[in-house]
């Protein structure tokens, strides 16, 4: 997710369902509108739904994490809620993923905007696949970048010189503190 056009808060931004096999089945009403917006031609549902859900998601450690919490609602809990971070340039987004099981025996996912904050100075990380443990690593979650051997915000870390690359390459994980599902 990269557009600007944050909205109201608490405002439903999108949802998708996925069955057993995590199998894209159906999306909902403005996913399209949404795909398109965000510059994702290759969004647009007749392109995903059919697909892997996780076939859209780079990071094997975020994917790794995504899938224990989905198998979890599955097995166990059938409905969770996660708080998450999709931080665009400009704008940190507070979102939550909320998670369960509908009358069709599919998994929905319902991504909520919580609240937005002003990225200042902006942040254009861009990831990177790499096994180069020298390299910065940013949490998919919740956004924060692994720098002096704790995890900051990274408009904080430019803010105080921690790094000075507004370009800086990451690799993206998931940090301990969201890695608890
Ligand atoms: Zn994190």
């Amino acid at each position: 997710m990269s557009s600007d056009d944050v909205g109201s808060p608490q405002q439903l931004i999108s949802s998708y369902w996925v069955d057993r096999h995590y199998t894209i089945a159906k999306v909902g009403a403005d996913w399209d509108k949404f795909a398109i917006e965000n510059g994702g031609e290759e969004l647009v549902s007749p392109q995903i739904i059919g697909q892997n859900l996780f076939s859209y998601i780079a990071s094997d450690t975020t994917r790794m994490y995504l899938r224990l919490i989905l198998d979890h609602v599955w097995h166990i809990h059938h409905q969770a809620n996660k708080p998450y971070r999709c931080d665009s340039p400009e704008i940190k987004r507070f979102m939550q993923m909320q998670i369960s099981i509908d009358d069709e025996n599919l998994l929905r996912l319902d991504h909520y905007l919580l609240a937005t904050e002003p990225n200042s100075p902006p942040v254009h990380f861009s990831g990177i696949r790499s096994q180069n443990s020298n390299l910065i690593r940013r949490c998919s979650m919740c956004n924060r970048i692994n720098v002096a051997f704790s995890w900051v915000d990274a408009d904080l870390a430019l803010k105080t010189g921690l790094i000075t690359d507004p370009k800086q390459r990451v690799i993206y994980t998931v940090c301990g503190d969201c890695n608890n599902p």
